[in-house]
């Protein structure tokens, strides 16, 4: 068993004491061995508090710095499929180029996590620094690593450089609901909601130097191996990519784009409207924190658009990390809470007018012909509309024979499909719209229970359904 995280005692001051825990407390004084980052879920040098931390370390102790990133082997993380998997690589391509240009050597490894105690021991390492990421395969590869690490002396920290508010710090339980987790986040949020410092100067790197990656090879070897859903073209991965996405002057999100947030975000024919980022924010290539610092700038430009933005960039996204990581179920029915269990299961045997097996909903053959261009969204495009997302899962619910089996092939479809897939806010999404979850209850009606109903009716009041299929026949 790993022994249980610490909060860091000493440390290096440009990073918040409570971003940074430790997992494995060093034995002796701390020796001058190089300090490793295993990057995990944030997948960029810039803006990064893991980084950071690993950087500080080293040159507190004049020690220098490598980056690791060991690919989950075959069934990849979450069963990525070449959409994803393409996207990641693509990006670490970019980033590992920019990390020879700042002579920072980058470790890619093909045997996965299970490599990592062998590196560090290879290179008398003397402090590995994880990202952190609330998903269950994670944690346990990361668990694996500091349990055989245990009797090796040096200190293992983990930094959480994806929330804006480190997960163990915005809330010590499982949250209710958005209302309960927007109290203790407002609390705390400008403590930690600050400017990034420069990454210190660490001494040049002398040891064993990184195998040459040949990155087309391995981009079709693996690509070759995950199972066929083809990768996208309209978004071009990297950080570079991910900070002109933002804030670039043609498109940018936040110079072009953000005043029209507050009104427009939820008609699914105005897909600009939308930030774009979830791919980059999901493979970690931009950090949530830069994007909200930039939009709290510009606030003065469009008020309500910002704090709507704000709202979903900072509550929403990291609540669905306070689910995943307090609740081990976060994907099936026993996560969802009691009153939410209890009503679908009352209605578990509800006549259904139509119920559709899970090959028919993935090749869109349903009678409803919004939600058929939704799911085509999805599989062509790899990115459904943020308000079609929750009239399609609602609907699984009504057409498949019970919440469990909704529920899973609501994520397996997601995850397949989706380029910002296999990710908290995605179990939280289809959890929030088959189990209630963070939601209240509503009129008891058939099959949903007390569950938040949607329907064709309803989205036809709200927008022009046919200029969205349109729209997605022309995508
Ligand atoms: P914007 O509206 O511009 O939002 C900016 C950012 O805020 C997003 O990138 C995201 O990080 C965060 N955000 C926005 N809405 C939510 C939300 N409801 N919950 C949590 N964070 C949010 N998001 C994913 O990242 N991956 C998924 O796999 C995913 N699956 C979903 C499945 C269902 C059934 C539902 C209802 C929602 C899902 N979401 C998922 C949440 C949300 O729909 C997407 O984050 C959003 O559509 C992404 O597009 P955007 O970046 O243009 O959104």
């Amino acid at each position: 068993m790993a022994p249980a995280p610490t909060t860091a005692t000493v440390s290096p001051a440009p990073v918040h004491p409570n971003r940074v825990r430790v997992l494995l407390p060093g034995q002796g004084p701390p020796a001058a061995g190089p300090v490793v980052y295993w990057m995990l879920r944030d997948q960029r040098l810039a803006d990064n508090w893991a980084l950071l931390h690993a950087a500080t370390l080293a040159a507190a102790s004049a020690a220098p710095l490598a980056v690791a990133f060991p690919l989950f082997p075959k069934p990849f993380l979450l069963s990525a499929r070449r959409r994803q998997l393409g996207f990641l690589l693509r990006g670490l391509r970019r980033l590992a180029a920019h990390a020879a240009d700042r002579r920072l050597p980058f470790f890619f490894l093909t045997g996965g996590p299970a490599e990592i105690p062998a590196l560090v021991r290879r290179l008398g390492a003397s402090a590995l620094v994880a990202d952190f990421s609330p998903l269950r395969p994670v944690r346990q590869a990361l668990d694996a690593v500091v349990n055989d690490l245990r009797h090796d002396g040096l200190t293992v920290y983990q930094v959480d450089a994806h929330n804006v508010v480190p997960v163990w710090a915005a809330s010590p339980k499982l949250e209710y609901s958005a209302r309960t987790f927007r109290g203790k986040m407002n609390k705390v949020l400008d403590e930690y909601l600050v400017e990034f410092p420069e990454l210190p100067e660490v001494v040049p790197w002398d040891r064993e130097q990184p195998e040459e990656i040949d990155w087309d090879v391995l981009i079709d070897t693996v690509c070759r191996e995950a199972e066929d859903v083809p990768e996208i073209d309209w978004c071009e991965p990297g950080e570079a990519a991910a900070m002109e996405a933002l804030l670039g002057s043609q498109d940018g999100f936040l110079v072009k784009r953000i005043k029209s947030y507050d009104t427009d975000r939820n008609y699914p024919t105005k897909p600009k409207a939308l930030s774009g980022l979830s791919p980059y924010l999901h493979f970690g290539q931009i950090s949530a924190h830069r994007c909200a610092l930039e939009a709290k700038k510009r606030r003065h430009l469009s008020p309500k658009s910002v704090d709507a933005f704000l709202e979903e960039l900072i509550i929403r996204r990291e609540l669905a990390d306070n689910f995943c990581y307090y609740q081990p179920h976060y994907d099936t029915l026993a996560g969802a809470w009691d009153w939410a269990r209890k009503t679908l299961q009352d209605h578990a045997y509800d006549k259904r007018e139509h119920i559709y097996t899970r090959e028919q909903l993935e090749s869109a053959k349903t009678a409803d012909h919004l939600w058929n261009a939704s799911q085509l969204e999805m599989v062509h495009h790899g990115k459904m509309h943020g308000f079609m997302r929750m009239y399609w899962a609602k609907k699984i619910l009504e057409w498949t024979s019970g919440p469990e089996e909704a529920l899973s092939i609501a994520i397996y479809l997601n995850d397949k499909y989706h380029i910002d897939g296999r990710d908290p806010s995605g179990y939280v999404g289809c959890m929030w719209s088959i189990c209630g979850l963070h939601d209240q209850g509503w009129k008891e009606r058939p099959i949903f229970g007390k569950i938040r109903y949607m329907n064709y009716a309803g989205c036809k009041r709200k927008f022009d359904v046919d200029a969205y299929i349109s729209y997605v026949k022309r995508l």
